[in-house]
């Protein structure tokens, strides 16, 4: 299957005498686990403020400095086709929708399908988010239904899992995203897996200002390496796990110094371009 982070993902200019580089290039990319910092921007942001937002980024976001750390931004859908356009031309910042519907077309008002978002170029989806889950009542069988119809389509998947405070509160969050793992994933092979990235989210930490210590998030991490490495082998040593929950400028180094957090899925601060750059840097260093 064709990553659709290699084309979106690469960063080196294409021409037909560095072809041949550029396949082992996106070879080698292929093969060593990314660092991702995605911005989720939820149900904010008007047409004429997301575009504005993605302008400053551009302006302003020094691709030095990024390295080889790979952005995602994933706009409410309205802005999927006119963010992926913009970003045509910027090696380096992929776009993912927030969600979409299992079935390829059909009666589902108020749906948007994964072929819809493969129609514009996009190249990943986010699934499985808590807010999904508990606004919209998705369990792990129906993001498996969704994650099959992202794949087919040669989209990347974000699969976000994450306990509730209570949860962790009774000492059972490691077994509650372990469940939900192998109820997700396990209909999944290893070429598949290639294509997914996962995201461990505390709902407590979700929106609310208080973030996971490094030992809770890198003790999460390191059992959910362990499980992907139980359902996928070696392939798992590829696959790139996020922490999302309250990552803001000032806690985001000292998460991604830990060697299992391979990166973010931000929330409140991807909305504003400073607090999201600095987020990226810190990934970058
Ligand atoms: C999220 O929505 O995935 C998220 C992590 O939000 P926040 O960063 O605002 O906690």
């Amino acid at each position: 299957m064709a990553l659709p982070f290699a084309k979106s993902l690469c960063f080196c200019p294409i021409t037909a005498s560095n072809c041949l580089a550029l396949n082992q290039i996106q070879n080698h990319l292929e093969m060593v686990r990314k660092k991702i910092v995605a911005g989720n921007w939820k149900m904010n942001k008007s047409y004429d403020e997301g575009i504005a937002l993605v302008e400053q980024l551009l302006d302003e976001l020094d691709m030095d400095k990024v390295g080889e750390t790979h952005v995602i931004i994933s706009p409410p859908s309205v802005l999927l086709q006119p963010i992926t356009e913009l970003l045509m031309f910027t090696p380096g910042i992929a776009v993912a929708a927030q969600n979409c519907h299992q079935e390829e077309s059909g009666a589902y008002t108020g749906e948007i399908s994964a072929r819809m978002i493969k129609s514009i170029d996009a190249d990943a989806v986010i699934l499985g988010h808590s807010e999904r889950r508990e606004y919209f009542k998705e369990d792990d069988s129906l993001i498996a239904k969704k994650m099959k119809a992202v794949l087919a389509n040669e989209l990347m998947v974000i699969y976000c899992c994450g306990e509730s405070f209570e949860e962790r509160k009774t000492g059972n969050h490691i077994a509650v995203v372990e469940k939900q793992l192998r109820t997700a994933l396990a209909d999944f092979s290893t070429k598949d897996a290639e294509n997914i990235i996962v995201a461990y989210e505390p709902v407590w930490a979700i929106g609310t200002g208080e973030v996971a210590t490094v030992q809770q998030a890198g003790e999460m991490h390191t059992h959910i390496r362990k499980v992907l490495a139980d359902i996928f082998g070696d392939t798992s040593q590829n696959m790139s796990i996020l922490y999302g929950g309250s990552v803001k400028p000032d806690n985001a180094a000292e998460l991604f110094a830990h060697p299992d957090i391979d990166g973010g899925l931000i929330g409140g601060a991807s909305l504003k371009s400073n607090d999201f750059m600095s987020i990226i840097y810190a990934l970058s260093k």
